[in-house]
């Protein structure tokens, strides 16, 4: 349609409903101008063509994200989705602003309701947790790239996707809801939740929270959306709905390989088994300080923590004994291999033949009191972490182990310490560590294992910007690269040209 016929058009309709109501306003006239054939869709239809169903808007009201139903909470998240995008930034900034307030006030009470549901870490390091949330990058974090040149000017913007669908772990429930709501929100998309089914209460607590606080400054109800109680059938109708268009998961090998089998794009944040490497040309008390700091954080629940250590020979019994003064506790072999016993089980039918080791539950993210009862051992009061001499292909090196017991392994070289540390990570290019001084070991370490955090001289947790530098996430995008998730990880790229104009010199 012409320019001119749609003036007119509008006029001759300002006219008669002018006749017909009386004054026509400037609303009347955008109104109708609007509803013309090929004008931007209203609030009550979907940029995608889609009209909003009355029934499912009707279905999605006092819900506060909460649903049963899979289909309900992605068409819900759907819905809210295109009123965050009426919203502007300025709507995308104060959800970013309102999750990181919610999560510093009810830090401790939410901290204590995760703790007691899922029963693993430590209560301090959870309410920390959630208190750092404040530094997970916002909106900020979207700057557009221009282009100029004699053909004018180009911009490639960073916009959202619209729902993504998302799968939390049980090690940190609501720190990773929360910082995963902080991301794709300030990216301009809205989400839907599978919680780990052991740690889901909490999080139901808190989605509800905040989308009842984001409905009261913002008007939009279900911006995060959770299913309730998650199962494996939730999330393949989370993975299947039409208007999920990016997955993210953060967790172990099984939910990584159901994200990529699924047909969409999946943001992996995977397994790890971070080793450590001390060559002793560096000072031995702090990498003994770093390594309990990282590996006794939430009882070694941490992906990025510590798992295991290889020592160069000479400055072993020095490292062990400074790990000792730094509230480490060492178990004997026979200690070590009761508690291996206890740590590790075989279940029939998994593995080609051979046994598969698999980590004991009841042991995973345990205070080391429990784990020194396990081991037949008595340990001092404020025990930070258990730690204990093996070979580099004890059960303790190999696995994930996700408890407060640290393999130390003893190797003849600094080649030898990163074999092993590579043959330990199992190429899930997570996180390593080195402790040293000399700059060759620290790039023939960096070069082998490829890791996405890399972290020199300090404890795993400078690797998310705590005591170093960078910003934090709990989703770390490893296995399938996109690194430390932030607000531009959930975003398409798009790019609008505009030719041998506006350029202004
Ligand atoms: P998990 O793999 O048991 O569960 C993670 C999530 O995936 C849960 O919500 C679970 O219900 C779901 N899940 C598991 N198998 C699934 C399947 N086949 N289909 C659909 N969903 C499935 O892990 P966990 O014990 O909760 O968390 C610990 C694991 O997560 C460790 O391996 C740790 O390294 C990893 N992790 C990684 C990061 C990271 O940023 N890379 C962060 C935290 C945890």
């Amino acid at each position: 349609m012409s320019t001119v016929n749609e003036t007119l058009i509008r006029d001759v309709v300002a006219e008669v409903l002018g006749r017909l109501g009386g004054e026509t306003t400037t609303t009347t006239r955008l109104a109708t101008a609007q509803s013309a054939p090929g004008a931007t869709p209203k609030s009550d239809s979907c940029a995608c063509g889609a009209k909003k169903t009355s029934a499912s808007s009707a279905a999605a009201r006092g819900k506060f994200g909460v649903f049963q139903n899979a289909d309900e909470a992605c068409a819900a998240a759907h819905e809210a989705h295109q009123q965050l995008s009426e919203k502007g930034v300025a709507g995308r900034n104060a959800v970013v602003r309102l999750i990181k307030d919610i999560c510093f006030a009810k830090a401790e009470e939410w901290g204590r309701l995760e703790l007691d549901e899922a029963k693993i870490g430590r209560l301090d390091h959870k309410i920390e947790k959630l208190q750092g949330q404040r530094d997970i990058p916002g909106v900020e974090f979207l700057n557009p790239l221009g282009l100029s040149g004699d053909h004018g000017i180009t911009l490639e913007e960073y916009a959202p996707f619209g729902v993504v669908g998302a799968v939390t772990p049980s090690t940190h429930s609501i720190p990773t809801m929360a910082c995963n709501i902080i991301s794709l929100v300030a990216a301009g998309n809205a989400a839907v939740f599978n919680s780990h089914p052991g740690a889901y209460r909490c999080a139901v607590t808190a989605a509800r929270f905040f989308n009842q606080a984001i409905h009261r400054e913002l008007g939009i109800e279900n911006l995060a959306c959770i299913v309730e109680p998650p199962t494996l059938e939730s999330f393949n109708a989370i993975a299947r709905h039409e208007h999920v268009k990016l997955l993210c998961v953060t967790g172990g090998p099984g939910v990584v390989k159901a994200a990529m089998a699924s047909g969409k794009r999946a943001v992996c944040a995977g397994p790890g088994n971070p080793p450590v490497l001390v060559d002793g040309t560096s000072c031995l008390d702090n990498a003994a300080k770093c390594v309990v700091v990282g590996a006794a954080y939430d009882n070694n629940l941490l992906c990025i923590g510590e798992k295991e250590v290889f020592v160069l020979e000479p400055f072993f019994d020095q490292f062990m004994a400074a790990l000792e003064k730094h509230g480490a506790y060492r178990l004997n072999s026979s200690q070590i291999e009761a508690l291996a016993k206890a740590a590790f089980v075989f279940p029939a039918g998994q593995g080609a033949g051979c046994p598969q080791p698999v980590v004991n539950r009841n042991l995973v993210g345990k205070d080391p009191e429990v784990l020194a009862r396990a081991a037949g051992a008595t340990i001092p009061r404020g025990t930070q972490l258990l730690i204990g001499e093996t070979r580099a292909d004890h059960l303790f090196v190999e696995e994930e182990q996700m408890m407060p017991f640290l393999p130390v392994v003893r190797v003849r070289s600094v080649e030898e310490g990163i074999a092993a540390a590579k043959h330990a990570e199992h190429g899930y290019k997570h996180s390593a560590m080195i402790h040293s001084h000399d700059v060759a070991h620290m790039t023939a370490m960096g070069k082998a294992l490829e890791t996405t955090l890399f972290i020199k001289n300090g404890s795993c947790l400078a690797g998310l910007g705590s005591g170093g530098e960078g910003y934090p996430n709990f989703s770390i995008a490893t296995t399938t690269g996109e690194g430390i998730c932030n607000p531009r990880t959930f975003t398409r790229v798009r790019r609008c040209v505009m030719v041998d104009k506006l350029r202004i010199f």
